[in-house]
C-alpha cells in the first residue's frame, strides 16, 4: 500500500474531509489545487451529507474536475442517542469516525494504489490506526488557525494535570504562544462529557503520530503561531505543521452575480454573515438589523436562522418582522439561503466584513483585505476572532461574546467605526498583499506543497 512500491508517474493522493461546508470547502479547494499540480487524486465522500449546499458543492465540483476520482464511502449504522450531542456534524463526525473499520477493504480498490492520505482534523485519531498498520502516510488537513491547532495538541496535556475543568486558571498559557484568555476556549470544551470534546481530545493526543498536518494558514497572519508549533515548543514530537494558506476560492464554488453591487460606490459595502451553521437568537437578528440601519451604511445581509439549510425556511418577513425588512431593504440586500461569498468579498464595492470567524470566512477576507468586525458565536471562533484583532485584519468587541443580547445602537456605532477605519484598511490591505505572496512561486504555500510532493513521489 505504501508508496515506494508505486510505479506511478504521479503521487495518488486520497482526500477524506468530513461534514459541515467549513471542512469540505477547504478540502475541494485543495483537491482543486493537487490536481492542477498533476497529483492524481481521489475525494471520498459521504452521503447523504447533512446539508442540502454540501451535496450541492459536490456535485459542482466532481463536474467541473472529470479527472479527480470520486468514491462513495458507506456509513456503517450508528445510533446517535448513545452519545452525548445533538448537533447533527458532530453526530456525523462520529458515523465517520466508527466507520473507519472499513477503510482498509475501500483503499484497497483503488487504483493506482495510494501514495498517501489527507484527513480532516475531526476523523484523525479513528483513521491514524487503521492507516498505520497499513504502512499509508497520513497527512491531517486543519481546517482552522494555527492558534486553534496549537490549542488542540496541547488540551489534552492539560486535562491530564485537573480532575475537573473548573480548575483550569483564568488564563491558558500555551507554551510558545502568549496568554490565552479561558474566555476564548471553545465553552463546549470545557465539559469533557460531551462527543465533541471527547473527539477533540483523543484527536489531539493522536496528532502526533500523523506524517504531517496541512493547515489553510500563512506565516503573516499567524506567525507566532506557526513557529512554536515548528520549533516543538506547543508540544514535543509534532510533525510539521505546513501552512498551505490561503487555499483560494474556486470556479467550482462560484453562484449567480450580485448586480446591485456593481452599482455601488467603492469601498461603501459591508458584508454580514455568519456562515454556513451559525444561528443567531431571532431577538439577536432583529438587534442586528436595527444596528445594520443606525449605521447609515450600505450592506448585503445573509440572515440565518437555522443550524441546518434543510430546516431554514421562515421567511423573512417572519423573522425580521414586516416593518423591519421595509427599512432594512431601503438601504441594502438582505437574504436568506446561499450567497457566494467569494464574489461578495472580492467585489471593489465591499469594504467591510462582520463575520462570526469560521476560520474559512477569515482566510477569504485576507485574501481579498477587506477589514472584519469579528462577532465570534462559539466553537473555534473566539481564539479565530483573537487572530484577528492581533493581525490586524480586524477589531473584536470582545463583550460581544456570551449569548448577551447586543443592541442595535451599539451594533451601528461598531460597524460605522469599521467601515471608516482607514488605518484596519491599510493593515487589510498589507494582509492581502503577504497572502498573494504566499500562494505565488516561492511563498510559503507553494513552498509547503512542493515538499509534501516530495515525501510522496516514488523513489526514482
Ligand atoms: N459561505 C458561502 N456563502 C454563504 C455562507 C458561507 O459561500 O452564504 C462559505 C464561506 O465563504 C466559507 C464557508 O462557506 O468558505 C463557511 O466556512 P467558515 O469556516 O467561514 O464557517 P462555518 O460555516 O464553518 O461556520
Ligand atoms: N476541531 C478539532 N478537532 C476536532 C473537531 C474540531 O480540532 O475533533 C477543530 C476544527 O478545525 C474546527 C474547529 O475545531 O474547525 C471547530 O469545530 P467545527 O468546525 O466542527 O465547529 P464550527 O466551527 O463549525 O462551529
Amino acid at each position: 500500500m505504501a508508496d515506494s512500491g508505486s510505479k506511478t508517474q504521479s503521487p495518488h493522493i486520497a482526500l477524506f474531509p468530513s461534514s459541515g461546508m467549513g471542512h469540505l470547502t477547504p478540502f475541494l479547494r485543495l483537491a482543486a489545487t493537487l490536481s492542477n499540480q498533476n497529483f492524481h487524486v481521489t475525494v471520498i465522500t459521504f452521503h447523504p451529507t447533512v446539508s442540502f449546499t454540501e451535496s450541492k458543492i459536490l456535485s459542482s465540483f466532481f463536474s467541473a474536475f472529470p479527472q479527480i476520482t470520486s468514491k462513495e464511502f458507506h456509513l456503517l449504522p450508528f445510533d446517535p442517542s448513545t452519545v452525548n450531542s445533538k448537533d447533527p456534524f458532530f453526530l456525523q463526525f462520529e458515523a465517520i469516525r466508527r466507520s473507519a473499520p472499513l477503510l482498509s477493504p475501500l483503499f484497497s480498490s483503488l487504483s493506482p494504489p495510494l501514495s498517501a492520505l489527507i484527513t480532516d482534523i475531526t476523523l484523525a485519531s479513528s483513521f491514524l490506526p487503521i492507516t498505520s498498520n497499513l504502512h499509508l502516510p497520513n497527512y491531517i488537513l486543519f481546517t482552522s488557525s494555527a492558534k486553534m491547532l496549537a490549542f488542540l495538541t496541547y488540551y489534552p496535556s492539560l486535562i491530564d494535570t485537573i480532575t475537573n475543568t473548573t480548575e483550569i486558571g483564568d488564563e491558558i498559557k500555551i507554551p510558545g504562544l502568549s496568554t490565552i484568555p479561558k474566555s476564548l476556549i471553545p465553552p463546549l470544551l470545557l465539559d469533557l462529557t460531551k462527543l465533541f470534546t471527547t473527539q477533540f481530545i483523543e484527536n489531539g493526543r493522536k496528532i502526533i503520530e500523523s506524517n504531517g498536518v496541512l493547515i489553510n494558514t500563512f506565516n503573516t497572519l499567524e506567525p507566532e503561531s506557526l513557529k512554536a508549533l515548528n520549533e516543538g515548543k506547543v508540544i514535543k514530537g509534532l510533525p510539521p505543521v505546513i501552512p498551505i494558506g490561503p487555499l483560494v476560492p474556486c470556479d467550482f464554488e462560484k453562484g449567480s452575480p450580485l448586480l446591485w453591487l456593481d452599482d455601488q460606490p467603492e469601498g461603501s459595502v459591508v458584508y454580514v454573515s455568519f456562515g454556513s451553521r451559525t444561528a443567531m437568537s431571532r431577538e439577536q437578528i432583529r438587534e442586528l438589523g436595527v444596528g445594520l440601519v443606525k449605521s447609515g451604511c450600505r450592506f448585503v445581509w445573509v440572515v440565518k436562522d437555522s443550524k441546518v439549510d434543510t430546516e431554514d425556511e421562515e421567511d423573512l418577513e417572519v423573522v425580521l418582522g414586516n416593518g423591519l425588512v421595509e427599512e432594512v431593504k431601503k438601504k441594502g440586500i438582505v437574504m436568506k439561503g446561499w450567497i457566494d461569498q467569494e464574489e461578495v468579498l472580492s467585489h471593489q464595492a465591499v469594504s467591510g466584513f462582520v463575520s462570526h470567524c469560521g476560520w474559512n470566512s477569515v482566510s477569504e477576507a485576507a485574501w481579498h483585505g477587506v477589514s472584519m468586525l469579528a462577532w465570534p458565536q462559539h466553537g473555534d471562533q473566539m481564539i479565530n476572532a483573537d487572530v484577528v484583532r492581533k493581525s490586524g485584519l480586524g477589531m473584536w468587541v470582545e463583550s460581544w461574546v456570551g449569548g448577551n443580547l447586543v443592541k442595535g445602537e451599539e451594533i451601528g456605532e461598531k460597524i460605522k467605526e469599521l467601515m471608516e477605519d482607514e488605518g484596519l484598511r491599510l493593515k487589510a490591505a498589507h494582509l492581502r498583499d503577504e497572502a498573494r505572496k504566499a500562494v505565488d512561486v516561492g511563498g510559503s504555500s507553494e513552498v509547503g506543497l512542493l515538499k509534501l510532493r516530495k515525501d510522496l513521489e516514488p523513489a526514482m
